[in-house]
This record gives structure tokens, C-alpha cells and sequence, in this order.
């Protein structure tokens, strides 16, 4: 069975290196899709035999007169309401957040399912962050190193059953 998975979280946690990974070369033009908004990328996702939508939440990035925090929550709405399962994504370097814990309320109203992924977690730097990110009251924090490519077994496994 095929699902989407979102990938939501604060600008600059490491979403988007996630989705390219996850997406690979197929990546190329999905701004140019049409019907598909900047804010919103969507690409074809695999990971090892699992095969599914994937969902990159930016434009939070750039600069307009709404507030971050209104565009913010509209858009993780959106991305939620079209996600079976969505991919909450914090730093784990910098720890958790204030605007984390808006994020993290959004997602315990909202979602069906949320896995918590801590980013960033190549070397010591990060064991503090991941271990802040259970605090976040949704369940086990994933390890991920999106950049170096480390988590995706966790991560796979963590998918399976709700695929
Ligand atoms: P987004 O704003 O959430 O989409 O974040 P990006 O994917 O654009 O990444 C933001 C920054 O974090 C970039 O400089 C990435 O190279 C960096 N980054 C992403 N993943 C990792 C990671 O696993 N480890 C480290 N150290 N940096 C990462
Ligand atoms: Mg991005």
C-alpha cells in the first residue's frame, strides 16, 4: 500500500536534505509541476522496498508580511491534511525549541500519525537534543542524520508498520 509522508518542522532542522534524500535524482522539477505551490514540493519517495509520497514543507524561509508563525501554521495544516503520516523534524544540535512546542501542538491535535525524528544526530554534539526531544510528548525520537545519510534503517522500521 502506497502513503504520503510530510516532513514538517521549523525552517532550517534539515527537511528539505531529507526529502532530496529520500527522493533522489526524481527530485529535478518538482517546483515546475504544475498545481504544485513553492510552499508545498512533493516528490515520489523510496526507501528501501517502501514506496510512497513524500511532502516538503518550505517557503517558511522567505520573507512576506504575514507573520512566520500564521504562515507556519497554515502550511503544516495543509501538509498534515494531505499526509497519512507525518515526519515531525527537530535539531537536535540546537535542542528543542519554543517554536518546536507550537509545531509539536499542532501535530498532537491534528495528525494520525507523527513519528518524531531529532536531526542532525551524526557525533556527540546531538545526545543532549535527542534526548530533549522525548519531552516533546510524541513518543520515541528518531536519530537521523539526513546530511550523512544515518537513521534510515530507524527510520524504515519506524514506517513499516504504519505503512
Ligand atoms: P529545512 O529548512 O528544514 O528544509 O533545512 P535544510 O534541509 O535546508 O537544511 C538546513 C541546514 O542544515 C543546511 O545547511 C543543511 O546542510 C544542514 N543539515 C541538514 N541535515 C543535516 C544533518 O544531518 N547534520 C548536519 N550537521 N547538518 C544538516
Ligand atoms: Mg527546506
Amino acid at each position: 500500500m502506497s502513503f504520503t509522508l510530510a516532513i514538517v518542522g521549523r525552517p532550517n532542522v534539515g527537511k528539505s536534505t531529507l526529502f532530496n534524500r529520500l527522493v533522489g535524482k526524481k527530485l529535478a522539477l518538482v517546483d515546475d509541476q504544475p498545481g504544485v505551490t513553492r510552499d508545498l514540493r512533493e516528490g515520489a519517495g523510496k526507501l528501501v522496498d517502501l514506496r510512497f509520497t513524500v511532502i516538503d514543507t518550505a517557503g517558511l524561509e522567505e520573507a512576506t508580511d504575514e507573520s512566520l508563525q500564521g504562515r507556519m501554521r497554515k502550511l503544516t495544516e495543509r501538509a498534515v491534511d494531505m499526509a497519512d503520516i507525518c515526519l515531525f523534524m527537530v535539531d537536535a544540535r540546537t535542542g528543542i525549541t519554543p517554536t518546536d512546542e507550537v509545531f509539536a501542538e499542532i501535530l498532537r491535535k491534528r495528525a494520525d500519525h507523527v513519528l518524531l525524528a531529532a536531526n542532525k544526530a551524526e557525533g556527540r554534539a546531538a545526545e543532549g537534543g535527542v534526548l530533549e526531544a522525548w519531552n516533546l510528548g510524541l513518543g520515541e525520537p528518531i536519530p537521523l542524520s539526513a546530511e550523512h545519510g544515518e537513521g534510515l534503517n530507524e527510520l524504515y522500521s519506524a514506517l513499516l508498520p504504519l505503512a
